[in-house]
């Protein structure tokens, strides 16, 4: 049954119907979302917000989707991204107001090339702003709550709040607000004015380390957070999973704690992959391997 969208027009809003979400996934897997939107402004976020509560549909915010497995069969709501005014990035001097739907490694590039650093271990993950700050993205050392200083939240009701980064609670790869349901729509960042050429070097550095470490096929990141004091990836790789395949889902041959789609792959091979490696830890090492990237 198609669905009535004219209470959304004239608001800053793209809307497909069934439209498929494996393009918008890094992992390249994912049934269609009944209603696919591009929301531009806070006005249409908050209308499309409305329009999906009154039709009792769920709701999917989805960032650059690089944490994110989605199901074969799809998603049976509204899933959304933040483009538009969402994607802005102002730089104030060290200052810098991003948009919850910029990229993040763009954000990268741009405040290195202003000579600001505090981004460059970040540089390189395939993430929106929003979705980096939801779960306190992170790498070599440095994660984004260590710059980060105030948090623009849009409520499911569509109301706006801003919010003091000290406020939220957060730890490796989790903050509180994984647990709740508000819309991540902007970031302020507080960065360091340094030479040029220092945050260069360190941003290249990252960069090098990043292509030596994953691989290249479409994959998700780290499956399994690390658990605590270990390596999920050396755990993994004890067990001699690197290479093993369920359908065209496999554990990279690169990195244990990554699963590559060799094309068409399906959620129900990732899933199936996953459960075959929190198995084979716990059997071995006792240890409960928890997952970073979102099952849907
Ligand atoms: C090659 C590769 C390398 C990676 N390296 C790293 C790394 O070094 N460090 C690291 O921490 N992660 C890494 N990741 C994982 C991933 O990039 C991060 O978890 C990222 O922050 C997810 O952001 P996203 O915008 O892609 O979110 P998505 O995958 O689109 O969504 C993830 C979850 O966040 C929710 N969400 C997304 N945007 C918003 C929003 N604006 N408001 C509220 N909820 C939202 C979604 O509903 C979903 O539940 C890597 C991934 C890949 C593919």
């Amino acid at each position: 049954m198609t669905l009535d969208l004219t209470p959304l027009a004239g608001e800053r809003v793209v809307l497909r119907e069934n439209h498929p979400l494996e393009g918008r996934t890094t992992l390249r897997i994912g049934g269609p979302a009944r209603v696919f939107a591009e929301v531009e402004d806070t006005s249409a976020l908050a209308a499309l917000l409305r329009f999906a509560a009154e039709r009792g549909l769920p709701v999917l915010p989805l960032g650059k989707g690089s944490n994110i497995l989605v199901p074969d069969a799809g998603f049976p709501g509204v899933a959304f991204v933040l483009a538009g005014d969402f994607s802005k990035v102002v730089i104030d001097g060290n200052v810098v107001h991003a948009g919850g739907g910029a990229s993040l490694m763009s954000l990268a590039v741009l405040t290195k090339n202003a000579g600001l650093k505090g981004l460059e271990n970040l540089s390189g993950i395939p993430s929106s702003v929003g979705g980096a700050i939801r779960i306190n993205a992170g790498a070599y050392g440095g994660e984004i709550f260590d710059v980060l200083r105030e948090i623009e939240l849009v409520s499911r009701t569509g109301d706006v709040s801003r919010v003091d980064a000290k406020s939220i609670r957060w730890g490796y790869r989790w903050t509180e607000l994984m647990e709740r349901t508000d819309i991540v729509t902007a970031g302020v960042l507080e960065l360091e004015s340094r030479p040029k050429e220092e945050v260069d070097a360190r941003f290249r550095e990252v960069t090098e380390k990043r292509r030596n470490a994953l691989p290249k096929k479409p994959n998700a990141g780290s499956i399994f957070k690390n658990p605590e004091g270990r390596y999920a990836g050396k755990l993994l790789e004890a067990c001699g999973l690197k290479g093993r395949q369920v359908g065209a889902a496999q554990i990279s041959e690169v990195h244990a704690n990554v699963i590559v789609n060799l094309g068409g792959a399906t959620a129900a091979d990732v899933r199936a992959l996953m459960a075959e490696m929190q198995a084979a830890v716990r059997e071995r090492f006792g240890v409960e391997l928890v997952p970073e990237v979102e099952v849907l």
